[in-house]
């Protein structure tokens, strides 16, 4: 196996601690869910430009017939997550915020919903241009929840050369226990993944780090790997939050990405492991992406666990059959609770970036009333890029949002909440500085 092997406890500096809460869902297999009666495909799940519908209202649909191309190369292909009937291109709920335009597909009753739509190709025959634009075709986005387009992730832009491919399999977000699963069930479509992902940036070596609280998955990963080969596995300390790209790329490679860059600028991409099961899955059937495994968590769920879930499945239905019994959507984070997004309704859709929905214990039980800062310093300790997240946040309190970012580095913010979680002063510092960012990129347009 490749040099770092044989290596423990990498990291990267600061960073927290919280609770891994994964017991209830990580020593359980990956299941599927009966699919619902009616499916809301949005046209713009991932970064970049929505798709352009390539159906019309009443029309029947197969599973895995695409339903919407890509517009341009900032977009990609979506695809029917089960065979029905087509009810109509409308304004939908989405955790996005704002209502989005969605394909509704009505499920057709007692179909199996196998696969009716596939294209396989002969990967060996690709030249990478080729190879980028049959990722695209399949719709992929990142897993891991930023839900970026994955051939874009793969163009390596002209001048810069990848020596490295390093493959996040941390989840070190509590409750997410999907990717160490994936890790476990779908190795070999894991590295077949890898070895695609590798082609298509000209990487001759790739390094899969897992954070040691997961041994099973990196004994799975390390028995099907050559000693010798180009893909190794770098056991990360648990601690979050390894899983970033920056602080992955330093805890296994010792290498920085300066500020304002991309891991491209020095040689590093950065893919889930999660995006590598479904490449090497799907690229050589030819087959769009139509479902994803997310984990089901948190008090209320009385049957958590890690459910293979159709793209478009409405959480109130998802929720339904793992016996929910609450009926507010105000405690739901999709994602994880560091970096997830809370719903405001239980009718937003399951999208391809949705890693994990967790129900949360009901903070009214506990006091999370805000109180001043009481500069302690704690934030400071524990910023993985360095910046002082108590400054920040006076700034933000007094919207000074454009200083923020000249003067206080505010871009360098990738908005991981260990500052958040660290306050004593309950102070929603990471809240503070989404809108600060958000209304700078505004000001800007
Ligand atoms: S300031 Fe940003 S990067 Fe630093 S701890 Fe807070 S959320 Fe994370
Ligand atoms: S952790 Fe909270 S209370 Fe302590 S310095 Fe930072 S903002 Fe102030």
């Amino acid at each position: 196996m490749g040099f770092l092997s044989f290596l423990t406890g990498l990291t990267f500096p600061r960073g927290v601690h919280p609770p891994g809460l994964k017991e209830d869902t990580r020593d359980k297999p990956i299941r599927r869910l009966p699919f619902a009666p009616r499916m809301v495909v949005p046209l713009q799940q991932h970064f970049g430009r929505p798709a352009r519908p390539l159906v019309v209202k009443h029309q029947e649909v197969l599973r895995g017939q695409p339903i919407a191309e890509a517009d341009g190369f900032e977009s990609v292909t979506l695809h029917a997550p089960v065979t029905g009937v087509v009810e109509g291109i409308e304004l939908m709920a989405t955790a996005r915020g704002p209502k989005t335009e969605s394909i509704v597909i009505r499920t057709a009753p007692g179909d199996s919903q196998v696969i009716h739509w596939a294209r396989p190709q002969d990967l060996e025959r690709l030249n990478r241009p080729q190879l980028i634009q049959a990722i695209q075709g399949i719709g992929l986005v990142g897993q891991g929840g930023a839900a970026f387009p994955t051939h874009m992730k793969l163009s390596v832009p002209d001048g810069y050369d990848i020596d490295t491919l390093v493959v996040n399999g941390c989840e070190c977000e509590p409750y997410l226990s999907a990717d160490h699963r994936i890790m476990l069930e779908q190795t070999d479509a894991v590295i077949a993944g890898i070895r695609i992902a590798m082609k298509a940036v000209g990487a001759d070596r790739a390094i899969i780090g897992v954070e040691d609280d997961k041994p099973d998955a990196i004994a799975a990963l390390k028995a099907r790997l050559d000693k010798d080969g180009p893909i190794s596995v770098g056991q990360v300390r648990s601690k979050y939050p390894q899983g970033s790209e920056k602080m992955l790329i330093k805890a296994l490679l010792k290498r920085e990405v300066p500020s304002g860059h991309f891991p491209y600028h020095i040689g590093v991409v950065v893919n889930n492991v999660g995006t590598m099961a479904q490449l090497g899955t799907l690229l050589p059937r030819g087959e769009g992406l139509v479902e994803r495994v997310v984990t089901v968590a948190g008090p209320g769920i009385t049957r958590p666990g890690n459910y293979r879930v159709p793209i478009g499945t409405p959480l109130r239905y998802l929720l339904q059959q793992v016996g929910f019994t609450g009926s507010d959507a105000s405690h739901i984070i999709l994602g994880g609770p560091m970096m997830g997004n809370t719903v405001s309704s239980l009718d937003v859709p399951i999208t391809k970036g949705v890693s994990g929905v967790v129900v949360l214990p009901d903070p009214e039980a506990e006091d999370t009333r805000m109180q001043p800062c009481i500069r302690c310093g704690h934030c400071v300790e524990v910023c993985p890029v360095g910046l002082n997240p108590s400054d920040l946040g006076k700034l933000a309190a007094v919207r000074q949002y454009e200083v923020m970012e000249e003067r206080y580095h505010l871009n360098d913010c990738f908005e991981c909440g260990c500052c958040s979680y660290i306050c004593p002063s309950n102070i929603p510092l990471v809240q503070y500085f989404r809108i600060a960012k958000s209304l700078n990129r505004e000001r800007l347009k």
